[in-house]
């Protein structure tokens, strides 16, 4: 009976302390699916903006699926991870075909680049339906509540937090109980100083009750070291048209548009670059070229100057072209 105690005392708490969000007004699966692919990469004051901005061009679901690709990723410049807003069109595009909304997690999956947390967030908030949502801010609170430190990274500690959350989530409303837990991870059980005399579960939390160390609750990830790289893009510039490829072969920016050239990986920083530029674990020590000779290689899509930010928002591009003499 602890545990329905605490979920009540944690949504009552909820709602009557829920910060304003733009998504939150209501329960338009479109919009929560979004907002829930944006917060996956920053916090939600900074979301606000991009979402904004992002409905007001595609207001609903079929006008994201009828925009070009380029108009995508200009209504997503400045958030970075590019990879997202392609798969959100193309799954856009998938939903409109199939006249429906998935509602289940199982279908949710299906949909390109929709992983567990995000198909969890949209079943549990626009539909209700019984599972939990596991992000940084679940895996703090309930750490710190059971006194748990174990490696949620690895499977074993990752399907207890999900089985744990599935519980929470059985004895109250699972879009309450699901956003009551990363908003008090938000808010008050902050990752350092968490406010515990504030919290509304602090009678059964084992951190506070056993007064330990919540800087180590959770555990700490090991960090992934750092992988030096050197880029040599070339920026071929012909009748006012720019040169793009399809990064095949390049382990960041997978996938997406940017300019010729190679990539190398290193043992050390080389002793002359342009600049550096990082993109997750990848430090990147960029080397521009100028090259006329490009024109006749395959697999090249030539851009007039100004829209190239269309095809590749990313500032580690836009700072080749400026250093190669250009600007869009
Ligand atoms: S009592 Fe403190 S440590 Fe425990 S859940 Fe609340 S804020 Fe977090």
């Amino acid at each position: 009976m602890i545990l329905k105690a605490t979920v009540g005392h944690l949504t009552h708490w909820y709602r009557d302390n829920k910060r304003d969000l733009p998504w939150r007004e209501g329960k338009n699966p479109y919009q929560i699916w979004i907002s829930e692919t944006m917060l996956q990469q920053t916090t939600s004051r900074a979301v606000i903006p991009f979402y904004q901005r992002f409905l007001k061009s595609f207001p609903t679901i079929q006008d994201l699926a009828q925009a070009s690709e380029g108009q995508v990723l200009e209504n997503w410049a400045g958030l970075g991870y590019y990879s997202r807003a392609r798969n959100l069109h193309k799954a856009a595009q998938i939903i409109t075909e199939q006249g429906h909304f998935p509602k289940d997690v199982k279908e949710l999956l299906e949909l390109p680049g929709v992983g567990p947390y995000t198909a969890r967030a949209i079943a549990s908030i626009a539909f209700e339906k019984p599972v939990g949502v596991v992000d940084g801010n679940t895996i703090r609170v309930l750490s710190r509540f059971y006194g748990w430190n174990g490696e949620w990274w690895k499977t074993s500690g990752r399907q207890w937090v999900q089985e744990t959350m599935d519980e929470w989530v059985s004895w109250g409303k699972s879009s309450e109980v699901n956003q009551a837990v990363m908003e008090l991870g938000a808010s008050h059980c902050s990752p350092s100083n968490p406010s515990c005399l504030l919290c509304p579960i602090k009678k059964n939390c084992q951190a506070k009750n056993k007064n330990l160390n919540k800087d180590s609750y959770p555990k700490k990830k090991p960090k992934r070291s750092f992988e030096i790289w050197i880029w040599q893009p070339e920026v071929c510039q012909h009748q006012g048209q720019i040169a793009l490829m399809k990064n095949a072969t390049l382990p960041f920016l997978k996938g997406q548009w940017i300019l010729p050239g190679t990539g190398t990986l290193k043992k050390q920083k080389p002793k002359s670059y342009d600049y550096t530029h990082s993109i997750t674990h990848h430090k990147i020590y960029v080397q521009v070229k100028k090259n006329q000779n490009l024109r006749a290689q395959k697999g090249l899509k030539w851009v007039p100057i100004k829209e190239v930010p269309r095809w590749c928002p990313v500032s580690l591009v836009q700072k080749a072209l400026r250093q190669g003499g250009l600007s869009c």
